[in-house]
């Protein structure tokens, strides 16, 4: 597994490649926008990891070229403040999940692992599976939802809602994603049409809807199906 790691700071960048080389992967470091390009046309990458804040401009603004040149890429974009736009302005752009700093190196791990499987079940391609997360199973191609073996009746909304979780299980969708995937492209800012639709979903599959260990919210962004 090749890892382009796209970051300036270079001790961040030594701690980030001696880990990620003991735990198997290639990481090729690039500290500018201009080297990031040279990279992207000399190799194939299963991962980028992409810090906002390079010498030469915002990382968020290769994700196209990157996504272009590199398919099936899994793009983690690393911000350096907390702010909920930052987070929002790089999953629109097409990241694929972000983390903000001071992060832990087995995070950083633990969302590549993430990514790996998702990039495993896309490349196997087939029937669609089903998806099996602790005591609930959703079987996308029959429509079909079970929480510990019981049979849950979801109006077509809500399945939708569930589905395009399931299919970015693990990963951060905004509600922006979600408002144009279960709504329409024509929404975008109806925030509560989700926040509605979110408690209804967790009041049907979660054992403590107050208290969610599936649908869990990330705050200001959007909502996150956690992997167990
Ligand atoms: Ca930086």
């Amino acid at each position: 597994m090749r890892v382009l790691m796209i970051e300036d700071e270079p001790e961040m960048a030594r701690v980030i490649a001696a880990k990620l080389g003991r735990s198997g992967f290639i990481a090729d470091h690039m500290r500018t926008l201009g080297e990031a390009r040279a990279a992207l046309a000399a190799h194939r990458y299963s991962f980028a990891l992409l810090d906002r804040r390079l010498p030469d401009g915002d990382g968020i603004s290769l994700l196209a070229e990157l996504r272009k040149s590199q398919p099936g890429v899994r793009v983690l974009v690393l911000t350096a403040c907390d702010a909920v736009t930052d987070k929002i302005a790089a999953l629109d752009s097409g990241a694929d999940d972000y983390l903000t700093k001071p992060f832990g190196v087995d995070e950083l791990l633990a969302r590549l692992r993430v990514a790996l499987r998702h990039a495993a079940a896309a490349g196997a391609g087939g029937a669609p599976p089903v998806y099996v997360n602790g005591e609930l199973e959703v079987d996308l191609a029959a429509r079909r939802v079970t929480v510990a073996g019981r049979e849950v009746h979801l109006t077509p909304h809500e399945f939708k809602l569930l589905a395009f979780l399931v299919k970015h299980a693990g990963k951060v969708v905004t509600h922006r994603q979600l408002l144009r995937e279960v709504w329409g492209p024509e929404y975008g800012d109806e925030n509560h049409y989700v926040r509605v639709y979110m408690a209804q979903l967790r009041h049907k599959l979660e054992r403590d809807p107050a208290r969610p260990r599936h649908l869990l919210t990330e705050p200001g962004v959007g909502y996150r199906l956690l992997e167990s």
